[in-house]
């Protein structure tokens, strides 16, 4: 291995921090992690070889504040400064900065990202180096008149597109021109929220839109290489969820076309390290070498990096490490190929039946599937916190074709194992079923268009509650020395809530070791040939004698029990009260609104005085880059509004309160 540097400080947290110190160790690189107090136990601090708190939980106080990354760096003697994605790793005043300290960025130049980093400059940038653009207007006049004769002239249906936009954020689809002045408005405000920078520009929609995006890779001696292309079609609200590699229906022309053009743009720019040339391509029929456009460039490594580590073999962190150190690239264009096929899943604590809503609380149980690479920075007993990105992990799976690797990926994701937060799993594994997707038949559009189907959840069954139940009563009916048995029998009620829901069970452990359960308006559930071993549950089920097995976690949660049920990827969480706290006494909340989420309230439609109806938007809180509706829990008056747009919240705090309810 080349001597690159002996020691690096990965300014970034979660499953990048521990991938960038995965590979630096075997490179003989010595890890500075730095850490927020909501990190003090993470993964990636006890992985690196040392660690520096930089500050308080918010990334404004702490991932985002250069200055103290950087007294890190000097007080450890890293060399280098190793970004990781979002955070800083596009921020070029914080590469200016690093500069300046005498130390190493790894990635490109501050110019190089002042380039790319608006929307509009960059455009304009290909345009002159002879990368095709989207049709669109991206110049100075931002007289809302003018910009809306502009989208008259592009055609609708047009995307305004915040400048300094990015994660999806500040995009507004505009179908025809009466709506055009309110999506502006709307660009314009997310743009100012969240980027400070109101500037827009208008592009021309393309129709049944891919995303194909192409890999480069600079150095500091003016070469630059294509790592080939990734399709990342699949998104929802403009962010992507399962991303491959090669795209399908690629052509060799095509590919040559795209490539041809990515590397331009990257030596346009004399551009070092790792980079991603993004392009918007019409999927209306087979891919074109004139149905390609530039939409931006991320200037860093990109989330979904491994797939194509998967097909070409390339550790892009090790060549990002001896590029920074000044090594030219390690294989040339020609050395390069394509080998098989790679899926990446996004697995999220968010839940999909409840809008994807961001998910928070403590991991009970966390395993992956051996068969993929697992890519994550969290671990059983860890907790998602309300102040991070919700991601768990990235799921990858490689095989010679596209249909293997896509089963390799239902695979994986089927004995991945959660439990103690809900997650996007079996929405992931619907997505991996989709028969668009499987077909390679897919635009940007599928997810939204399919979305009922996608998100529909299998209703709890009979066995989830079963195999709960002998779990939190801690039966094992081949020890057969369970409770005091009369006659031969032992009956066992049970009592869980799901989901809000109450459920009574009674179940009866017979002599021959089988269990029933039984209760109101259920079909009795016959398991025989119950076996339990620690957290392994497997008995015969029902009619059909099938053998079954599953995983079943029981924690405690303030004054409950949490029981977590898994069959393969399928997971339920049922609570059981806790015996003695007696009864849980909850009260009445239809009168009052509640934070779903620690996070920022940035929009209120209601004051004190309205006459709302159920389920109104009463206003939208956001946590990291999710917008979650307000909802009236029914029909009523505002009595108080607690909260203002810009207030941060906790979880479970009264936004809004209505007057009392008339006949409670
Ligand atoms: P990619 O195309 O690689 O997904 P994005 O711009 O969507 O690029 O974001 C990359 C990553 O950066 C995200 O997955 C997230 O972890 C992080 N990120 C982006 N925007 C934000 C944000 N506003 N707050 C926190 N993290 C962010
Ligand atoms: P961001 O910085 O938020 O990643 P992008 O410009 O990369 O913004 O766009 C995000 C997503 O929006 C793309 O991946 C694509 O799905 C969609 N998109 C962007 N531009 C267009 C366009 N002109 N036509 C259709 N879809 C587009
Ligand atoms: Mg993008």
């Amino acid at each position: 291995m080349k001597k690159t540097f002996s020691k690096i400080l990965i300014a970034n947290r979660g499953e990048i921090a521990c991938r960038v110190i995965r590979t630096a160790r075997r490179m003989g690189v010595a890890t500075v992690a730095v850490y927020s107090d909501a990190d003090a136990a993470s993964m990636h601090v006890a992985m690196a070889d040392e660690a520096i708190h930089i500050g308080a939980s918010p990334v404004s106080e702490s991932y985002l504040v250069g200055s103290r990354i950087i007294e890190a760096a000097l007080a450890t003697g890293a060399e280098a400064i190793h970004p990781g994605y979002g955070f800083l790793s596009e921020n070029p005043d914080f590469v200016d900065a690093v500069k300046a300290a005498g130390l190493i960025f790894i990635g490109p130049s501050a110019e190089a990202i002042r380039a790319m980093g608006l929307k509009d400059a960059a455009k304009d940038l290909m345009t002159k180096a002879g990368v095709p653009v989207v049709p669109g207007y991206q110049g100075a006049n931002q007289d809302a008149t003018f910009l809306a004769n502009e989208a008259e002239r592009i055609g609708y249906p047009v995307l305004i597109k915040a400048r300094a936009g990015g994660g999806g954020k500040g995009m507004r689809k505009v179908d025809k021109a009466s709506e055009f002045l309110d999506a502006l408005a709307a660009a314009q405000r997310e743009g100012q929220a969240s980027f400070g920078d109101a500037h827009v520009l208008v592009e021309k929609f393309i129709t049944s839109p891919r995303h194909i995006e192409v890999q480069v890779f600079g150095d500091n001696h003016g070469s630059a290489v294509h790592l080939f292309e990734r399709d990342c079609s699949l998104q929802r609200r403009h962010q992507k969820v399962i991303e491959e590699a090669p795209a399908p229906g690629m052509t060799d022309a095509v590919r040559h076309a795209m490539t041809d053009a990515a590397v331009t743009a990257a030596k346009a720019i004399s551009y070092s390290g790792a980079g991603t040339i993004e392009f918007i391509v019409d999927g209306s029929g087979p891919l074109r070498e004139d149905g390609f456009w530039f939409m931006e460039m991320n200037t860093r490594l990109q989330v979904e990096h491994p797939v194509t580590e998967a097909i070409t073999g390339v550790d892009l962190v090790e060549w990002q490490l001896l590029v920074a150190s000044g090594a030219p690239l390690p294989m040339a264009q020609d050395a390069l190929q394509i080998d098989g096929h790679a899926f990446e899943a996004r697995l999220y604590a968010e839940d999909p039946t409840k809008g994807f809503l961001p998910a928070t609380g403590k991991l009970e149980h966390l395993s992956f599937c051996a068969k993929a690479r697992n890519d994550s920075g969290v671990q059983s007993g860890d907790s998602i916190s309300p102040f991070y990105d919700p991601m768990i992990a990235k799921i990858i799976t490689h095989a010679a074709t596209r249909e293997d690797a896509l089963d390799g990926l239902l695979d994986a994701l089927g004995e991945t194992q959660v439990a103690g937060t809900a997650t996007n799993a079996e929405f992931l594994s619907a997505l991996a079923k989709h028969d668009g997707f499987a077909k390679g038949h897919f635009d940007t559009g599928v997810i939204e268009r399919d979305l009922a189907a996608l998100t529909a959840s299998d209703p709890l069954s009979e066995e989830h509650i079963a195999f709960g139940a002998i779990a939190a009563l801690d039966l094992d009916p081949s020890r057969r020395d369970f409770g005091f048995r009369l006659w031969g029998e032992a009956k066992h009620q049970v009592q869980f809530t799901y989901e809000g829901e109450q459920i009574e069970r009674q179940l009866i452990l017979c002599s021959d070791g089988s269990v029933i359960m039984s209760g109101d308006n259920t079909r009795p559930l016959k398991l025989s040939a119950v076996k339990v071993e620690n957290a392994h549950i497997t008995a015969r089920s029902g009619a059909t004698g099938a053998i079954r097995k599953a995983q079943v976690r029981v924690a405690t949660r303030n004054a409950e029990q949490l029981v977590s049920v898994l069959f393969g990827g399928v997971v339920r969480d049922l609570l059981l009260p806790d015996p003695r706290s007696g009864s849980l006494v909850t009260s009445d909340l239809s009168d009052v609104v509640l934070a779903p989420m620690t996070g920022t309230i940035v929009g209120l439609d209601v004051a004190v005085g309205d006459r709302i109806d159920e389920g109104a938007k009463l206003g939208v809180m956001e946590a990291m880059k999710m917008e979650t509706a307000l909802v009236a829990p029914r029909a009523g008056t505002v009595l108080e509004v607690s909260c203002a747009v810009g207030d941060a919240v906790e979880g479970g705090s009264v936004l809004i309160r209505l007057e009392e309810q008339p006949d409670a």
